[in-house]
């Protein structure tokens, strides 16, 4: 098992690294970044305030637009000079976040990733082909790295290209596939199209998806088609990468790498530190990052923390699966709705695939539109019932949402195929509201 000291920490000796490496970051962030002594200072809290875990509420959250604020180097904490790398996150709104390293982060993180693969059943024998994006995002150098050094031999195909991306997966016999999960969708989708069966003629084993949500219904789906054990990775660019929490293959939860995160939970509106096991925010502190370190930072992502021991023998506590972040939830008339809700009913409608898009207008109240594309098979056969099959989805889209969508069901391939992370939302009230502005 690689590093398994570190993989299989019990709970005491967890909580013993975390406030040891908790206090030194925090007088490390302190004297190193000018930002965090402004913050200490307008918080009104001296380094001598943090004496150990319970402590660390007092902290002030970091938030992305602080990240924005430094742009272009970032929250430095070293001379730019000992910066190895950087990346970006992708910012589809305005200014990207620029996170870097030093030579002992990328070390730091190539570890996190190895053990990522390995707990998540990855063995250094394994041909990972890797499909994530190659370039300032995280997942391609970060799924990258990781692979190589846990020892795996690594096919660096990155996104795209599906039709070669789908010839080296059958000709070199790769038996871990590292993508999102939209394009392991698609990937499926596109071999049996190609003439190949997915089950029969891949090897692949193990999928490392992540980046982005899915659903467990996504998950069987992929599954199912593949025939591979779909695992779920989450990360952020700001927490180095992909690499923060893995699944084991028990399935229940994602272990987060506790000896280098600390995580809480907490109430998005009020900011209040919630009690273990209750939804909330995700919030973590990077517990020994050289070049930018993080307090506290704000996730965004809404989730449960479970602390028990896993099945699998660790400690590391789990995420419960991310539902969703808390600037993707929609409130449509009122009710508050996830996306992930709405895959969630729409794959457990027999007749209806993964393919979907939400568009939510405005005309005098607020509308949900979903268009979903039929399943291939079914749209195919003689038994196809449009009406049947409206009602049906529809059934299943009232008894999550408790609101009425107008559904679209259109034919295989209507909707357009992502490579990386899908966008699956349409908010047209937000273009509205940009036209009034003007
Ligand atoms: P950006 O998308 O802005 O470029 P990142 O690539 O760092 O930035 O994306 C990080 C975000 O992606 C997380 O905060 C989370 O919302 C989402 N994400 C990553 N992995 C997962 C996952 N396994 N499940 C759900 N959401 C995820
Ligand atoms: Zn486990």
């Amino acid at each position: 098992m690689f590093n398994e000291k570190a993989q299989m920490m019990k709970a005491d000796d967890i909580r013993k690294l975390q406030t040891e490496k908790m206090l030194k970051m925090v007088r490390y962030a302190h004297d190193n970044v000018p930002m965090y002594k402004r913050k200490f200072k307008e918080a009104g809290i001296s380094i001598s305030d943090i004496k150990g875990l319970r402590d660390v509420h007092k902290i002030p959250f970091t938030v992305k637009d602080d990240l924005r604020d430094h742009y272009p180097y970032g929250i430095l904490a070293v001379p730019r000079e000992e910066v190895v790398r950087f990346h970006a996150s992708s910012g589809t709104t305005g200014i990207p976040t620029v996170v870097s390293y030093t030579r002992n982060d990328l070390d730091k993180w190539n570890d996190l990733m190895a053990r990522t693969y390995c707990a998540a059943g990855a063995k250094p024998e394994d041909i990972v082909q890797n499909a994530y994006g190659y370039g300032l995002f995280t997942g391609g150098l970060g799924f990258h790295y990781g692979a190589e050094t846990l020892g795996c031999s690594v096919l660096p195909t990155a996104t795209g290209n599906t039709k070669k991306q789908i010839q080296m997966m059958y000709d070199f016999k790769t038996t871990v596939l590292a993508c999102t999960p939209s394009y392991a969708i698609y990937l499926a989708e596109a071999s049996k199209n190609f003439g190949y069966k997915p089950r029969e003629d891949f090897d692949i084993r193990i999928g490392m998806f992540g980046a982005e949500p899915w659903s467990d219904e996504a998950r069987a789906s992929i599954q199912e088609s593949m025939g591979l054990r779909a695992q779920d990775v989450y990360g952020m660019s700001e927490l180095y990468g992909p690499g923060v929490a893995v699944e084991c293959p028990e399935q229940k939860g994602l272990h987060i790498w506790a000896d280098e995160f600390y995580v809480e939970t907490i109430d998005p509106v009020s900011g209040e530190v919630l009690p273990e096991g209750e939804k909330g925010e995700l919030v973590f502190t990077m517990l020994s990052r050289e070049a930018m370190p993080l307090l506290r930072y704000r996730t965004k992502d809404i989730a449960v923390i479970n602390y028990e021991e896993c099945d699998c023998g660790r400690w590391h506590p789990r995420i419960m699966r991310i539902k969703g972040r808390s600037d993707d939830m929609l409130i449509i008339g009122g009710v508050n709705v996830f996306p992930s809700q709405i895959e969630a009913a729409l794959l457990e409608t027999r007749g209806i695939s993964e393919h979907y898009q939400i568009i939510v207008d405005r005309d005098v109240l607020d509308k949900l539109y979903v268009k979903v594309e039929v399943d291939k098979d079914l749209y195919e056969s003689e038994d196809y019932n449009q009406e049947e099959l409206l009602k049906r989805t529809s059934e299943n889209l009232i008894a999550v949402l408790n609101i009425r969508a107008n559904i679209k069901l259109l034919e295989p391939g209507a909707i357009p195929r992502t490579v990386g992370k899908a966008k699956r939302v349409i908010d047209m009230r937000e273009e509205h509201d940009r036209i009034e502005d003007v």
